[in-house]
Formats: structure tokens, C-alpha cells, sequence
């Protein structure tokens, strides 16, 4: 469901243009107002809807999740932890949704430069990055060398 921007919301502050991996949020110049440039390139990471402090950015629903005529709003609210979803259908039913959302607070994810240099020796290794202690497995099984008949 790719985004889009109420330009009667925006403000132009441009979080959504900084936050996008896909880059596709540019601010209008004649508008200064927000807008996804391609719909179709969207990750749809919502990213944007999260960062946007006017709460200006919405989403298209896909047709198998909500018909023509609907409306989807969603909502991030950082006081209660959560992101909700509302959707109203045009015969006039609304439906809620509410997520959980991670408590990091805001700003405070460290920058790949704040952390200890990995060892290259990690480069031979059969495990990605964090492997196995951020699975909370224990350990991962190894593969054996099979026996020629
Ligand atoms: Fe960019 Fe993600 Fe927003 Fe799509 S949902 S416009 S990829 S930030
Ligand atoms: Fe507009 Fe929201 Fe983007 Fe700011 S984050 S430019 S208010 S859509």
C-alpha cells in the first residue's frame, strides 16, 4: 500500500524526505508541500507515516484488503507506544487495528561508526553479524560432511 501525502496537512518540514529509503518523498517547489514522486517504488516501510509530525501521510489500500471508496488512516502515536490503523469501508463500517511499536526512544539508534570495528576474520565465518547470541538458540547446528559410499 504506497503512501501519499494530504498537502492541506503538510507543512513542508521535510522528515519524510529524510526518512525515506526509497527516496521517493520530494517537497513540491511550488507548493513546498510533500508528495511521493512514485507510488510504484514505495517499500512501503512506512517510515514516512511514522516520522510525520502532522500526521499527513496515508495510505492506498490494495483492493483484496479494502475495497474502492474506502479511506485508510493510520496513526503514529508516541506517547502510547503504538501505530493504529483505521479503516473506514464505504457502506460506512470502520475498522481499528493497533500495533505495538518498539520503545527506542526517538534519535537514540547508534550509527554503524559508533560501534567496536568487526573482526575480518569474520569474513571465513559460516554466521552473519550476531549470529548466534541474537537468535537466543544457544547454538546453530553445523553441517557435517556426508560419508562417501
Ligand atoms: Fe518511502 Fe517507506 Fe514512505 Fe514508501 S512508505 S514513501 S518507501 S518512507
Ligand atoms: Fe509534510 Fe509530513 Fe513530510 Fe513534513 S513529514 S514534509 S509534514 S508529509
Amino acid at each position: 500500500m504506497p503512501t501519499f501525502v494530504y498537502m492541506t496537512r503538510c507543512d513542508g518540514c521535510g522528515e519524510c524526505v529524510d526518512i525515506c529509503p526509497s527516496d521517493i518523498m520530494h517537497i513540491d517547489r511550488t507548493y513546498r508541500r510533500a508528495y511521493n514522486m512514485e507510488p510504484n517504488f514505495c517499500w512501503e516501510c512506512y517510515s514516512c507515516v511514522k516520522a510525520c509530525p502532522q500526521h499527513a501521510i496515508d495510505v492506498r489500500g490494495y483492493a483484496d484488503f479494502a475495497p474502492l471508496g474506502h479511506s485508510v488512516r493510520v496513526l503514529r502515536e508516541e506517547d502510547k507506544g503504538t501505530v493504529s490503523w483505521k479503516i473506514r469501508y464505504r457502506d460506512g463500517r470502520i475498522k481499528e487495528f493497533m500495533f505495538p511499536i518498539r520503545t527506542t526512544p526517538w534519535g537514540s539508534i547508534k550509527g554503524p561508526a559508533e560501534y567496536a570495528v568487526p573482526d575480518p576474520k569474520g569474513l571465513n565465518s559460516v554466521l552473519l553479524a550476531h549470529e548466534p547470541e541474537a537468535l537466543m538458540v544457544g547454538s546453530l547446528p553445523t553441517l557435517t560432511a556426508m560419508k562417501k559410499e
